[in-house]
């Protein structure tokens, strides 16, 4: 069979990540595959973001709560939102799910780390139901979301851990034992209440669903860390306001509001209590690392400017010519390429961790049976009973060791804090270097700073990030603990 010729972007790729050339040798499917989900994103971005990106960073200054739903329907015909969703369950994730999404988030940041989160943050939201304790929701909530994507009406998601009084805090087992938690879910008839606030939830103001960490007991926040399944028309759920940010302004960050919100007991995912290793450090293992593809994405953006900016005649010379110009770009490109390693030793890790979860013959079983049957009453009663989230426990120790799963978060902690302080040093430099030039190109860098800067606190801050890198590989303080089967 004769090959398709490849794209532009495609050969591009394969020139700047010479890895994805010798895994083509063996499996010229699986980075087909790779090389057609990135090319698609680059198209989003020549169409629709790149055209957008300055202009919506200049609106939402203005008008803060303004969100850019064309942009977001836009997004659906690309498949953006579901480039986490396994091909099983009819999203665009196959074997190399890790590395096709972060060389994804990586394009997508390229153009605007801002409209590259409000896809993200959908991913991120996703991803607690892609644990096997998400199983029930999987034909419901994720059908749902891909529907909608297929019909370019965007089910968005939102992930809700942070609270005003405790943001570092939740995202390690250490300091969330003795952190103050201001929110609160307590057990009644059927369900939980859900009381307290969440703070700085990127796409919490558009987000259909939410999942939710919170404690049951604010006393025992470790032991009693829960996720919940939150719908945004459950009574007493609102949005009181969004935040002022200085970058990645296409994405909102908000402050989300529980007053009584009742949650029944099938909306809460895995067992009570097992939040902070399904809800926190299992996503962390998988998302940090993609946090790094955004800078590398970032720091890709500025590079590109800073080239056109350098490249531009101005009062009869051009930036280019000068030596101080060449070495600064020769130091971008290590940087970026310096990045691009980090996430992809992340990611190739992951692959070959989750890769085993869709090759498993019970798994591929479960996949196999009808929309119908997994929908069903009793197939759905069974995955909430005891016995069903015995099961998925049982069936996630056997397909994932603790051990890799640490090693996992190792890998993603030390990509997002290192690509993401690249991305704010690479931008700086160019800056600097741009100096007091009012041109277009330096309108793309300052808003490439201003959204590199972001990414240094979110999904942990860097500091955080640094010190689970150091108590996983050097101090031996920190382990992902996975459920038992209760
Ligand atoms: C743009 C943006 C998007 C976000 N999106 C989301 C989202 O979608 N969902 C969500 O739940 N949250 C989100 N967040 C919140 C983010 O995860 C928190 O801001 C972050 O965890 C830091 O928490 P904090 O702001 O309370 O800072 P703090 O925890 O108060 O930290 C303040 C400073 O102290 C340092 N520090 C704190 N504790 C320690 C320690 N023990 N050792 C060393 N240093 C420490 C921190 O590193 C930081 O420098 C987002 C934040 C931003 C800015």
């Amino acid at each position: 069979m004769r090959e398709e010729p490849l794209g532009e972007v495609s050969l591009r790729l394969l020139r700047e990540v010479p890895v994805l050339e010798s895994m083509r040798k063996h499996d010229p499917g699986g980075v087909a595959e790779i090389l057609r989900i990135v090319e698609n994103c680059a198209e989003f971005n020549r169409l629709h973001a790149e055209p957008k990106a300055l202009e919506i960073d200049e609106r939402v200054e203005m008008e803060p709560d303004y969100f850019d739903w064309d942009l977001a329907r836009s997004a659906c015909r690309y498949r953006l939102f579901s480039l986490v969703i396994p091909t099983v369950l009819g999203g665009l994730a196959g074997k190399y799910m890790l590395t096709a999404g972060a060389l994804a988030f990586e394009e997508l940041c390229s153009a605007c780390a801002g409209i590259g989160n409000m896809i993200a943050a959908t991913s991120l939201g996703a991803s607690p139901m892609l644990t096997p304790g998400g199983m029930p929701h999987w034909d419901t909530v994720l059908h749902e979301m891909l529907e909608g994507e297929k019909k370019g009406e965007p089910v968005l998601m939102a992930y809700a851990i942070t609270e005003p009084s405790a943001g570092t805090d939740v995202e390690e087992p250490h300091f969330l034992a003795h952190a103050r938690l201001g929110m609160e879910a307590r057990k009644v008839k059927g369900g939980y209440l859900l009381n307290g606030r969440k703070c700085f939830i990127s796409g919490g103001k558009e987000a259909r669903y939410l999942t939710v960490c919170a404690a049951t007991d604010r006393n025992r926040p470790l032991e009693t860390w829960t996720v919940f399944l939150v719908h945004r028309d459950m009574e007493g759920f609102s949005v009181p306001r969004v935040e002022r940010k200085m970058g990645q302004r296409a994405c909102h960050a908000a402050e989300v509001l529980f007053e009584n919100v009742f949650v029944p007991d099938t909306n809460v995912m895995g067992y009570e209590g097992d939040g902070m290793s399904t809800g926190i450090l299992m996503i962390m293992a998988a998302s940090r690392g993609p946090v790094g593809a955004v800078g590398t994405g970032i720091a890709r953006g500025v590079c590109r400017h800073f080239l056109a900016w350098a490249r531009t005649r101005r009062n009869g010379s051009r930036p280019i010519d000068e030596p101080r110009i060449q070495m600064a770009v020769a130091d971008m490109a290590a940087s970026i390429q310096e990045s691009r390693g980090l996430v992809l030793n992340h990611s190739l890790a992951g692959d070959a961790v989750f890769g085993k979860l869709l090759v498993n013959p019970l798994m591929k079983a479960i996949f196999a049976l009808p929309r119908e049957v997994r929908i069903s009453r009793p197939y759905q009663s069974f995955l909430h009973s005891r016995h069903g989230k015995a099961m998925s426990a049982r069936l996630l120790r056997m397909l994932v060791s603790e051990d890799d799963m640490t090693r996992l978060l190792a890998l993603a902690s030390l990509a997002k804090f290192a690509c993401t302080d690249n991305a704010v040093a690479v931008a700086s430099r160019a800056l600097e270097l741009m100096g007091t030039d009012g041109g277009e190109e330096r309108r793309w860098v300052e808003k490439c700073y201003r959204d590199a800067k972001v990414t240094q606190i979110y999904e942990g801050t860097n500091q955080l990030n640094r010190l689970t890198y150091y108590e996983i590989e050097v101090g031996g303080g920190l382990r992902v603990e996975l459920p038992s089967p209760r």
